[in-house]
């Protein structure tokens, strides 16, 4: 019997009730590891600990919750070589963009331990006399993290980090295709001295331990990132149970890449294909619509042909790969679904499309780019989440600026424009969470905050010192005295 990683529920390790085998996607024959999925009942041990936990958890001094965030950012750092070999090898983006992720992890750990130490409130005079008004923050209690297959460290690390700093108790439930660098994430923060039922790590279906974690009562808060479809039955059950959850929702994206005539070529080329492409265009940030001008149209696409050609799709540890494969083989038949419909709508494929084979036995897909196409077809308007984009051509900046409005989605945005003119309005009139220019739609900063709009997102924002507004419960005290 291989070793299986196992969950971690009220301080210890122990078996589930299935076990699931995390496979390579640039290698099928290879298996990363075996995995624990959890049950019901393992996900109600884990709200029963941590509730247990939380008094005294809730109460340690900030230096404490600073000393261990601290530390576990210093151990994922040090390690961000190895961690980032396995996270490339479960999920599939390239080495560098796998131990970028898990560098970024670490910082994230290592400003929520600043944080801590940030914790304040503030003092207000009361329009009564004689009573002065305190607000402050506690923690929101026990918060149920829940998170996707495409970024398996860097999520549940800006989930997990300003929940404990503020000094709640979590359950995290990672992604079931990717819960090695999860796993991996919560055995650096077991060892790094957490108390029993702090940190509980339940792997397993989103239909099972998502669901119970769901419908359990004593869950106070729940996080989730994923997709539109699974983010409604997030929220209508945090709604239906009782007492009803707190809901943090982040979802999918339609971004927009905005070229004008006066963008500089070079420029807006890389922000499309670094956008579009890079992590295999697995990326909820990720450019999926390119909006071009008259002007710039043919040079662009045919420069963005030529970038395509020389790009290197392969095993996501070779040291030439520019694109690794695509995650599994549900996620390839979504994208090939898409590469068809995009055709039969009536769009031109200018480049690749095509499954690719390579030396090992994986999800290989050649980057796709659509051109002549409109903002009402399908390929415009619905989240692939693979390396596919497709160009809407336009006459004017203010046609592309409302078709890149003209979307269910509101994430991320860019444009690419000499004009400060054209820079400003873009950035004042985009409907979307988070703004480009003359950069990549995808690849944000840990701290500051991170969300979108319309059907991208619900509730406040994640990341950087906005995330309080999640994971603390604001009291406002009157005392007169
Ligand atoms: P998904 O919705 O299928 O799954 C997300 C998580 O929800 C997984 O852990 C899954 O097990 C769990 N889940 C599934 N059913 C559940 C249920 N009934 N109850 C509770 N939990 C359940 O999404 P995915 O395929 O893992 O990820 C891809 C999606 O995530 C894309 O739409 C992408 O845009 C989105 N995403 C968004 C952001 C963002 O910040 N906006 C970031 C990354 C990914």
């Amino acid at each position: 019997m291989p070793q299986v990683h196992p969950n971690f529920v009220a301080g210890e390790w122990i078996e589930g009730s299935d076990v699931t085998a995390n496979i390579n996607p640039s290698n099928t024959n290879d298996v990363v590891g075996y995995y624990a999925r959890g049950s019901a009942t393992d996900l109600n041990n884990a709200v029963a600990a941590a509730k247990a936990a939380f008094p005294a958890w809730s109460r340690t001094t900030p230096q404490i919750r600073c000393d261990l965030l601290k530390k576990a950012s210093d151990e994922i750092l040090a390690r961000k070589d190895e961690l980032g070999r396995l996270l490339s090898r479960e999920e599939g983006k390239t080495l560098a963009e796998g131990i970028g992720e898990v560098a970024r992890a670490g910082q994230i750990f290592a400003f929520h331990a600043g944080e801590c130490l940030r914790l304040g409130g503030e003092a207000m005079a009361s329009v009564r006399p004689g009573v002065g008004v305190e607000i402050t923050r506690e923690p929101v209690g026990i918060v149920g993290l829940i998170t996707p297959w495409n970024f398996p460290i860097a999520i549940p690390a800006w989930k997990i980090a300003p929940a404990l700093a503020w000094g709640n108790c979590v359950i995290i439930k990672p992604a079931d295709l990717v819960p090695g660098s999860a796993w991996a994430l919560s055995d650096i923060l077991v060892r790094a001295g957490l108390p029993a039922g702090v940190l509980n790590l339940v792997m397993g279906r989103g239909s099972v331990v998502g669901q119970a974690l769901l419908e359990h009562p004593d869950v106070n808060a729940v996080s989730f990132t994923g997709s539109v479809a699974t983010g409604r039955k997030v929220a209508a059950a945090c709604i239906a149970s009782s007492p009803m959850k707190r809901i943090q929702l982040e979802m999918g994206g339609k971004n927009p890449l905005v070229v004008l005539d006066d963008a500089n070529l070079d420029v807006a080329v890389e922000a499309a294909i670094n956008g579009a492409f890079f992590s295999t265009g697995q990326r909820c940030t990720a450019s999926s619509r390119f909006i071009v001008q008259d002007g710039i149209h043919d040079r662009f696409v045919a420069a963005c042909v030529n970038r395509l050609k020389v790009l290197a799709v392969d095993d996501a540890l070779k040291s030439h790969t520019h694109i690794g494969p695509v995650v599994d083989q549900g996620q390839l038949d979504q994208d090939l679904a898409y590469i068809r419909i995009a055709g039969d709508e009536g769009g031109k494929l200018a480049f690749g499309g095509e499954i690719l084979t390579r030396e090992t036995p994986g999800y290989y897909l050649a980057p796709a780019l659509f051109t002549e196409t409109t903002n009402d077809m399908r390929i415009s308007r619905e989240e692939v989440f693979g390396p596919v984009a497709n160009v809407v051509r336009v006459k004017s900046y203010d046609e592309a600026l409302e078709i890149s409005n003209d979307t269910a989605f509101g994430l991320s945005s860019g444009i690419c424009t000499t004009s400060l003119r054209f820079a400003t309005h873009f950035r004042r009139n985009s409907e979307a969470g988070m703004v480009m220019v003359n950069l990549p739609t995808a690849g944000v900063d840990y701290h500051v905050p991170f969300g979108g709009r319309k059907g991208s997102s619900y509730g406040s924002r994640e990341q950087g010192a906005y995330a309080k507004e999640f994971y603390s419960s604001v009291k406002t005290a009157y005392t007169f005295a």
